[in-house]
């Protein structure tokens, strides 16, 4: 049977590795601790944090149909927040998220769906991959202390687009395309508190500020409402001038711009940690790119070949699986 080496668990490659589990013999390998990517979620007792993706939306009816099943499970759930969007301090316009143009979150936390979908496939976690070299007419893989990986057939890269620019082989013949793509950082702040903060809204997006989101996370269905969780995020801009800065003086930042914004004192939580997302966001893209080489057997996939966010994940993966379909 081919072998197939996919690098990356979060909703793009476990999406491809579903896809191919039938056909191929399929590993897939992840830096992480844990599945799902930038679909990510923090624990630390009694709190949690969706500190990566905050919601996502499902446009297509190919995402749709992956989704229903997941929604009837109650494993993705609609998060019905008051959502409002500020003007720093100042209110600009307010809505109820509804079941109208619902915005999902995976229940209890993000990363559940990806938890799901992982079932049945070889995933082998903390196995950053570090090489892919040639090796007697198939592709071997490197891991972090030099160790051999395995040799594949195929290598599917599902990580961001810097990461996979830097890792794939020259000789990959979308390797120029994967190069031209730029993923922003972002910053995010997990704040946990014993009393909650008087806020009004349970999401907001924030306009001419260094914070440009603030989610009460404990307003999410199927979370803890009494253990009051805020997940604050930098805008890209921000993060992008300030990503190699001291994070004790990026945390005392974002704490003052949260201040300013809510008009509350955040700087009281019980637990207070920044995560810093090198690659977290692509800025709007028009079109989509399958990244294919048949004769190399080498692929990319992921979030930046679409629009960047959950929905284009998914939409790559299968765009890559029909790419695959008459070539494997
Ligand atoms: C702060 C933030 C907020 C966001 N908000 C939203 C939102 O509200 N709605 C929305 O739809 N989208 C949002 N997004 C975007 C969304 O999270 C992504 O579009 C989507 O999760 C990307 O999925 P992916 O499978 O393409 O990549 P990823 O989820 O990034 O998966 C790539 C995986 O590859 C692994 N990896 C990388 N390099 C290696 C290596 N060398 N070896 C082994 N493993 C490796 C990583 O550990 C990771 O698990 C947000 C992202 C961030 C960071």
């Amino acid at each position: 049977m081919t072998t197939i080496a996919i690098i990356g668990a979060g909703l793009a490659g476990l999406t491809v590795a579903q896809g191919l589990r039938d056909r191929a013999d399929v590993v897939v390998f992840d830096k992480s601790r844990g599945l799902g990517g930038r679909m990510a979620t923090r624990r630390a007792d009694p709190y949690a944090f969706d500190h990566g993706a905050q919601y996502l939306r499902a446009r297509s009816a190919e995402f749709k149909a992956f989704l229903a099943p997941y929604i009837d499970q109650g494993i993705v759930r609609p998060w019905h927040a008051r959502y409002v969007e500020l003007d720093r301090d100042h209110l600009m316009s307010e809505e109820r998220w509804d079941d109208a143009d619902p915005r999902y979150v995976g229940v209890p936390a993000m990363n559940e769906p990806a938890k799901q979908l992982a079932g049945g496939l070889d995933v082998r976690l903390q196995e950053l991959v570090t090489g892919i070299t040639r090796w007697a007419g198939r592709w071997r893989l490197h891991g972090d202390d030099g160790s051999k990986l395995g040799e594949f057939d195929w290598v599917l890269s599902a990580i961001p687009a810097q990461q996979a620019a830097a890792l794939l082989p020259a000789s990959f013949s979308q390797i120029r395309t994967v190069r031209e793509v730029r993923l922003a950082g972002c910053y995010a702040l997990m704040l946990g508190f014993t009393e909650p903060l008087a806020l009004d809204w349970h999401a907001a997006r924030i306009h001419d500020a260094d914070v440009s989101w603030i989610a009460v996370n404990s307003s999410k269905p199927g979370r803890d409402p009494t253990r009051f969780s805020l997940v604050a995020q930098s805008s890209n801009s921000w993060a992008e001038a300030h990503i190699d800065d001291d994070p004790a003086s990026v945390q005392r930042h974002l704490l003052k711009e949260i201040g300013e914004i809510t008009g509350q004192d955040p700087t009281g939580a019980e637990h207070c940690v920044l995560h810093r997302w090198r690659y977290a966001n692509l800025d709007r893209r028009d079109g989509k790119l399958a990244l294919l080489d048949p004769e190399k057997r080498l692929a990319a996939c992921g979030d930046w070949c679409g629009e960047g966010r959950v929905e284009a994940a998914f939409t790559s993966a299968r765009d890559i699986l029909s790419a695959l379909g008459p070539v494997m």
